[in-house]
């Protein structure tokens, strides 16, 4: 449909030059242009009434002189190519445009940032790479659109040194680090791209470097949850468990939809510290300020181990009554199958197994910038590359 009404804009707009040329031209060398133009027009015309489109589209392309007035269209129908895959052509469309030296100076900034942008899309990461340092440097108009795109490109390549170099260039001089009145997307990236080298250094054993990027993360971002558990994963590593949970008791003023993420750290630290209670009181702390199913779970796992199924079965049927949901089911009826014998033990094994085919099915988390959802965690979102928007679903199926 768009490519109809594309070609459509394209004929009228060469007829219409066409005819204007015709009634205008006197000279020579301006008729040897019309009837090349001409020739164009109908070449393109008859591939139109052939049903070949893009035959129809290089023709009308070819005849449409590029201009100031006529760059939108050539940079629009480029661009219409990247999105169908024609990668090639858009990146011979673009390149087009930039072999016109007489255009201004803005609009060939313009094509040049279409033109990464058909690179990105060709995988040549090095080339749009190159493309963007320039533009950087040369149209300051563009450089926040040229920086974000280069910001990508780095993230896929993991180079995360150097995207934080790059982010830092959209920061206001004087608040690096505080950074107050800063874009809080740019704020968000700088300080995952710090939880990045921090797990990096973490997996090498690097406690004082993971250490120095976690705080430098939370000093772009004081409520970055992630940031937290990869603390708390360090001080638990080097057998400061306190301070592991220290950290992770941070994560209910950051953000409490997250706090089911902290309950397996917790649970190690509270059993190397044998300190059940204190674990059991934070819980049904933050159960209060929060209703989530994994705390639920986590509450009932203690209780049973301190009072018995019996007692664990009773507070779970109790909050599944305030709020139902598939996971507590699943506890509950593993808790009765537990103290049951016979058809009542067969038919409890049929109903959890239904249950747990429902739970498999569906997703635990969500994007809440573009609705994707999985059944992992992603710190930056697979969708809609947006950091730190993806989190635990709640209701009945979810959390
Ligand atoms: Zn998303």
């Amino acid at each position: 449909m768009l490519d109809t009404w594309l070609l459509l804009l394209l004929v009228t707009a060469i007829g219409i030059g066409w005819y204007l040329g015709q009634r205008s031209s006197s000279l020579l060398s301006q008729q040897h242009v019309q009837s090349a133009l001409q020739q164009q027009y109908y070449k393109g015309l008859n591939y139109l009434l052939n049903d070949q489109p893009d035959g129809a589209l290089d023709a009308f392309i070819e005849a449409l002189d590029v201009n100031s007035e006529t760059l939108e269209t050539h940079i629009a129908v480029g661009n219409l190519m990247r999105r169908k895959g024609e990668v090639e052509r858009a990146i011979r469309i673009h390149q087009n445009l930039l072999s016109r030296p007489t255009l201004p100076r803005e609009q060939l900034h313009q094509a040049h940032l279409e033109l990464a942008k058909d690179f990105v899309s060709a995988g040549l990461l090095d080339r749009a790479e190159r493309l963007l340092e320039d533009l950087i440097v040369d149209a300051p108009e563009l450089h926040k659109t040229a920086t974000l795109l280069l910001l990508e490109i780095l993230q896929d390549e993991k180079e995360w040194a150097q995207a934080i170099e790059k982010a830092q260039q959209l920061l206001p001089k004087k608040s690096l680090l505080k950074a107050a009145n800063s874009d809080p997307v740019i704020i968000r990236a700088l300080s995952h791209y710090c939880c990045e080298l921090a797990e990096q250094a973490l997996d090498r054993r690097d406690y004082h470097s993971a250490r120095k990027e976690l705080k430098k993360s939370l000093n772009y971002d004081k409520n970055c949850v992630r940031a937290s558990l990869l603390l708390a994963r360090a001080e638990y590593e080097t057998g400061h468990y306190e301070h592991a949970v220290k950290s992770l008791h941070k994560i209910r003023h950051q953000n409490l939809s997250y706090v089911s993420e902290s309950i397996n750290l917790l649970k190690l630290c509270s059993e190397k510290l044998n300190d059940p209670q204190s674990f059991q009181r934070y819980l049904s702390m933050c159960l209060d300020l929060y209703p989530s199913v994994s705390i639920v779970l986590a509450l009932a796992a203690e209780i049973q181990n301190s009072e018995g199924d019996e007692a664990a079965a009773k507070f779970m049927g109790g909050e599944l009554k305030r709020r139902p949901s598939l996971r507590g089911l699943d506890k509950l009826v593993a808790l009765h199958m537990a103290n049951s014998q016979g058809k009542a033990k067969e038919n409890l094994a049929i109903l959890q197994a239904l249950i747990s085919k429902l739970i498999h099915s569906k997703p635990q988390y969500r994007c809440q910038h573009c609705g994707f959802s999985g059944k992992q965690l992603h710190w930056l979102c697979p969708s809609c590359k947006q950091w730190g928007e993806v989190a635990p679903i709640r209701g009945a199926e979810g959390d």
